[in-house]
């Protein structure tokens, strides 16, 4: 048997040690100390759009602390796509508030417009209007940021930016990750880059930022005691961690370029076997960072369903997944609103990710080919 190949695996840049001796040299080990700040520095400076940055523990506490910035309330509800990973929606029940699930549309497969604004005006009518929305740059694809933009405006209505996915993607050439009234990133181990574990928020407003960190490290006051007006929480992420993620912000820019190569490659194959679609940019406005290279597999055109496809990948010992399954269908989301027509179902139904680490070898992509030549 071959060595796993795997869906996306951590890829060091071999700065990262660097970092981590120096916090040990030091003594700054924990909490907080100079990778924090740094870390902070280099994701400020790669965005650009004059933004401050807070590190947090992971992408899930960033949406927390957001919620907790625009005020979300129990018995709230909150829009947030629905093709996504859990950590998206899960922020909105510690809340004590209400998801409330909205389709994809077809050519970005992130939040749909025409649906967000129908759940938006049905909210209102219901006496029920949105505190937030949560829009996703799902597999690193930027959603239709001017549309939603425009509708979060519209309505009043503030726009979280969900860019876990999507460091060193861009719409119209700004970044993603700064689509927001408060946006979010991830440095979990999947990702494109990580910090072991990891997450940021990102806002434009220098208040949101003092008011993230002075939450996220047990809301205390100012006073010679322990003393909390507010409910605080440990969400600060770490100066050893941060000193990974520092090491990693010198290479990310060749992560990109690795996992656009990974794209291409799939796409000089895939294009010409009937029934499958490479999942790409629709136009010139979007650059996709391709943090995983994914198909659709069109059960009445191609040889193969989606599932025999990766049964036959599992069983060479390459990594495939289906695509994230919409929150709308999962049980833990069972009793809640969902707008929409069905886009995301069939999405989850037909689509397959496939190996996409910036760690691939030329070897495992001759075998990836292979393998998938020959079921499809
Ligand atoms: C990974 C991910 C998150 C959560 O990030 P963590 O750092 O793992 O908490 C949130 N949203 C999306 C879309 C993600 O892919």
């Amino acid at each position: 048997m071959k060595e796993k190949i795997w869906l996306s695996s951590p890829h060091m840049g071999g700065a990262e040690l660097k970092y981590i001796n120096q916090a040990f040299e030091e003594n700054w080990i924990s909490p907080l100390g100079p990778n924090v700040n740094g870390f902070e520095n280099d994701l400020e400076l790669f965005l650009g759009e004059n933004v401050h940055v807070a590190a947090l523990m992971s992408g899930t506490s960033a949406i927390h602390i957001a919620l907790i910035l625009l005020n979300v309330k129990p018995g709230d509800e909150v829009l947030c796509q629905s093709l996504t990973f859990s950590a998206s929606a899960n922020p909105i029940v510690y809340m004590g508030a209400l998801p409330v699930f909205i389709d994809s549309e077809d050519e970005t497969w992130n939040i749909s417009p025409v649906a967000l604004e129908e759940a938006i005006v049905d909210g209102i009518k219901r006496g029920k209007k949105p505190k937030a929305i949560i829009a996703v740059c799902i597999y690193g694809m930027p959603y239709k940021v001017d549309e939603i933009r425009a509708i979060a405006d519209k309505y009043q209505i503030p726009l979280i930016d969900d860019s876990a996915e999507a460091l060193g993607s861009m719409y119209k050439g700004i970044k993603c990750g700064t689509f927001g009234d408060l946006s979010i990133l991830s440095f979990n181990g999947n990702k494109i880059i990580t910090s072991s574990g990891g997450g940021a928020l990102v806002v434009k407003n220098r208040k949101y930022k003092d008011k993230a960190v002075f939450l996220s490290t047990q809301a205390k006051d100012a006073a010679p005691h322990y003393q909390h007006s507010e409910l605080g929480y440990n969400y600060r992420l770490s100066n050893i961690c941060a000193g990974i993620g520092r090491g990693q912000m010198e290479v990310l820019n060749d992560r990109v370029i690795q996992r656009r190569q990974n794209h291409e490659f799939y796409a000089s194959f895939l294009s010409e076997l009937p029934g499958v679609t490479l999942f790409s940019e629709p136009n010139e406005d979007y650059f996709c960072n391709y943090w995983l290279s994914v198909i659709l597999i069109d059960p009445s055109k191609a040889k193969r369903d989606r599932d025999s496809v990766r049964e036959g990948m599992l069983k060479e010992n390459i990594e495939v997944r289906p695509l994230w399954k919409p929150l709308h269908l999962q049980p833990v989301f069972k009793t809640s609103r969902f707008y929409g027509t069905g886009v995301s179902e069939k999405l989850f139904t037909q689509g397959l990710c496939l190996p996409s680490g910036s760690n691939l070898t030329e070897n495992e992509k001759i075998h990836i080919k292979n393998v998938l030549l020959n079921l499809l």
